[in-house]
């Protein structure tokens, strides 16, 4: 069953183009990890998909469960189910975390269908108990003084609640601690399910020892140039890039 399928997909930052042709499928229950150099427009990909106005979209469509992103306006995205956990989460002074959530879960169900506020504080604490979150980051405003590793938690705990069909996670690794890292994979890994499927953006082979990917697509200068199983990643790890560089003859 296919849930997501990136078809062609060109787009650019300030007239350059960045995405020159991305072709992904993903069916339900599947994990797919993009690896590649930094630079390489995994960042663009993923704000591209949920309709940051800095990137516009020039060619190409993003179809999830059959219906193309690009027709939907921004908050319609994440209302159809896909959700994007940031490489770098915005801070929003005045906005706790508590409302932040609610609100999003809220838009999430729909008018008429709202989480109950006793409801919504017990499946928060839940959550934030399984990600060994302090209960105070629900009071704290929006990521405000959050170190790069709490950010990152409080991504996964947005993901958590929020129940999206189609998970892009944007290195979700960088600035976690092992036991972080661990915490973080775990909560990825209870939510895998037949009708779920994740996009992990990383840099490093480490976190894949933990959330085990079906597919590794390597990107480079905005392509995706190669695509296998976890052995992809592991040699990546230990040759690093070159040698695909040679392959395709691109200059280093
Ligand atoms: P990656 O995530 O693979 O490290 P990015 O998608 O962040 O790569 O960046 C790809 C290219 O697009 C880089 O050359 C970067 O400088 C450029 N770029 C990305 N976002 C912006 C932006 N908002 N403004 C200007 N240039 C950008
Ligand atoms: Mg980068
Ligand atoms: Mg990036």
């Amino acid at each position: 069953n296919q849930l997501f399928k990136i078809d062609g997909l060109k787009a650019s930052v300030e007239g350059k183009e960045i995405l020159k042709g991305i072709n992904l499928e993903m069916n339900g229950g599947e994990i797919h990890a993009i690896m590649g150099p930094n630079g390489t427009g995994k960042s663009t990909l993923a704000s591209a998909i949920m309709g940051h106005p800095k990137y516009e979209v020039t060619e190409g469509a993003a179809y999830l469960e059959g219906e193309n992103v690009f027709d939907m306006e921004v908050d319609e995205r994440a209302r159809a189910g896909l959700f994007l956990a940031m490489q770098y989460p915005s801070e929003i002074t005045g906005v706790t975390n508590a409302d932040f959530l609610r609100s999003a879960i809220n838009a999430r169900r729909g008018e008429g269908n709202e989480i109950s506020l006793i409801k919504f504080i017990r499946q928060m604490e839940g959550s934030m108990g399984k990600l060994e979150m302090d209960p105070q980051f629900m009071h704290r405003y929006l990521n405000e003084g959050f170190s790069g590793g709490e950010k990152k938690r409080n991504e996964i705990l947005q993901m958590a609640m929020l129940d999206p069909k189609v998970c892009i996670l944007d290195e979700i690794d960088s600035g976690l601690d092992i036991d972080a890292l661990k915490i973080v994979a775990n909560g990825v890994n209870e939510m895998r399910n037949d009708e779920r499927s994740f996009l992990i953006i990383t840099h490093y082979q480490r976190l894949l020892n933990y959330i085990k990917p079906d597919f590794v697509h390597v990107m480079m200068q905005g392509r995706i140039v190669k695509s296998g199983g976890p052995e992809l990643a592991q040699r990546l790890e230990e040759e690093g890039y070159d040698w695909i560089k040679e392959e395709l003859g691109i200059e280093h």
